[in-house]
């Protein structure tokens, strides 16, 4: 088997054969090239030492040069560059204590995780380096431990998750052992760092079949060590038009989200709140209220533990907490804008993205999107006509409102409110004049002279 490392690369190579040095590109380069991708990192392996790299090139960063990995710049990209090691004893499972360096090739190969991230390829020949039968596994579409599974993932708890998102980005399945060390070895995982763990949720999250990947979790007793609240999903159900319980819900809310972080993040988790709410009538008929709340509170809880950043958790928490409308083409133009106001506006089209993903969840097959968007192009028009949305949008604010004689305080907060509730009925009176005049017919409902 040959491919083609591109020229740059090819020319970065030779820097290290004029010098007397060896230089291969390993792992996910090559495992994507064979697969006909067109990989954006290629990572390099070499005999060089790390205080070697450093001499022969011009921007070297040091950037794990603890493990033996620096970044060097060349010609306007960036090469991660790994001196050939083998790692030294695990500690806990988590990262190696040491590394040893060693010349070579197929050693440095052997300490990486699945077969088929451990090719590299020859950049003069192209000839690809496969002692651990990667290519095989490329093509039958197997993940696959090399060497004993059960000891791989003894030393890193992470590649069990790992394992999972490789399987959910290029719809491979699990080689039989490798899969059932798994569940052997959660205790393992249990000691990996929130961090670590959310960086793979996000990739697996972000690959083109998350719900393979969550699959794969539930099944290999890994769900319920990251999301446990989604675990309780598993079995609650929920009647109506609804064919699936709620955790097959949300699973298929995800897969038929945007691949975008904050989108499958809030798709898998607006559901969280079912459990808790659910209420079964004497009619037998099922009720989930407020469980937009509570599934708000719970994504927060789980998000922030996973470490995700304040960002993406507010983002999430805001869309989760609002995913329950039902638009139809029979709202008022006020209905519209209470809604905006109430949502704000940069979450319109945001969460209608989410509602359509959680209403091809229901039985698992693709919404009519001409079910919700006409509410985002409604909004659109409101708002090229410059009508008011918010407090903000009022013709008149605090400072007219105290020329008027009124005085600031929680006072002023209620008659503010309630004429940005005159507007959204009725916009045509949102004018100074017009709001002037209703907050003086105000004054008397507040005592005010
Ligand atoms: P991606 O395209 O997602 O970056 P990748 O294969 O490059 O895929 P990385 O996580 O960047 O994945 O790792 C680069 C290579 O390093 C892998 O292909 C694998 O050979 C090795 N590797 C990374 N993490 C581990 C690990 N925890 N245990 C063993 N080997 C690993
Ligand atoms: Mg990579």
């Amino acid at each position: 088997m040959r491919i083609s490392v591109p020229k740059l690369y090819r020319e970065f190579a030779s820097v290290f054969g004029q010098a007397g040095y060896r230089c291969y590109f390993v792992g996910g380069a090559v495992r994507d090239a064979i697969l006909g991708g067109l990989p954006d990192d290629w990572d390099a392996a070499t005999d060089a030492r790390p205080e070697d790299v450093r001499r022969l090139f011009r921007s070297v960063i040091p950037t794990g040069i603890q493990h033996g990995t620096v970044t060097v710049l060349w010609r306007g990209t960036h090469v991660e560059t790994t001196t050939f090691r083998v790692e030294g004893r695990y500690q806990d499972g988590r990262r190696p204590l040491d590394v040893r360096f060693t010349d070579e090739l197929v050693d440095d190969l052997s300490r990486r995780d699945f077969t088929i991230n451990g090719m590299a390829v020859d950049p003069d020949s192209g000839e690809v380096i496969d002692p651990h039968g990667g290519l095989a596994d490329l093509k039958a579409g197997i993940i696959r431990a090399i060497g004993d599974p059960l000891e791989r993932f003894a030393e890193d708890g992470l590649r069990c998750m790992r394992a999972v998102r490789f399987a959910a980005r290029l719809g491979f399945s699990l080689d039989p052992a490798t899969q059932t060390a798994i569940p052997e070895r959660l205790s393992v995982f249990q000691k990996v760092s929130a961090e670590r763990v959310r960086d793979e949720l996000s990739k697996i999250l972000l690959s083109g079949r998350p719900a393979l990947g969550l699959g794969l979790l539930e099944s290999t007793g890994l769900l319920p060590l990251i999301l446990p609240e989604l675990s309780a999903c598993r079995g609650v159900g929920q009647g109506g038009p609804h064919r699936f319980d709620v955790l097959d819900h949300v699973v298929a809310s995800c897969q038929a989200a945007e691949p975008e972080l904050v989108q499958r993040l809030s798709a898998l988790l607006h559901d969280l709140g079912k459990p808790a709410c659910r209420v079964e009538g004497a009619d037998g008929g099922l009720a989930f209220h407020g469980h937009d709340t509570e599934s708000a509170r719970l994504s927060e809880a789980a998000l922030k533990r996973l470490k995700y950043p304040n960002d993406v958790v507010n983002a999430v928490v805001t869309l989760v907490r609002n995913h329950m409308f039902d638009y139809r083409p029979d709202w008022t133009d006020a209905a519209v804008r209470r809604f905006v106001n109430r949502v704000g506006m940069e979450n319109v089209l945001p969460l209608a993205r989410l509602r359509l993903a959680d209403l091809s969840g229901v039985r698992g097959e693709p919404a009519d999107p001409r079910v919700v968007l006409p509410l985002v192009d409604r909004v659109n028009e409101l708002k090229a006509k410059d009508q008011a949305f918010t407090l903000r949008d009022l013709a008149i604010g605090g400072d007219e409102l105290a020329r008027l004689g009124w005085p600031k305080g929680p006072v002023m907060g209620r008659v503010l409110a309630e004429l940005l509730d005159t507007v959204l009925d009725d916009p045509g009176l949102n004018t100074r004049e017009r709001l002037t005049s209703v907050a003086q017919n105000l004054k008397g409902k507040y005592g005010i002279e």
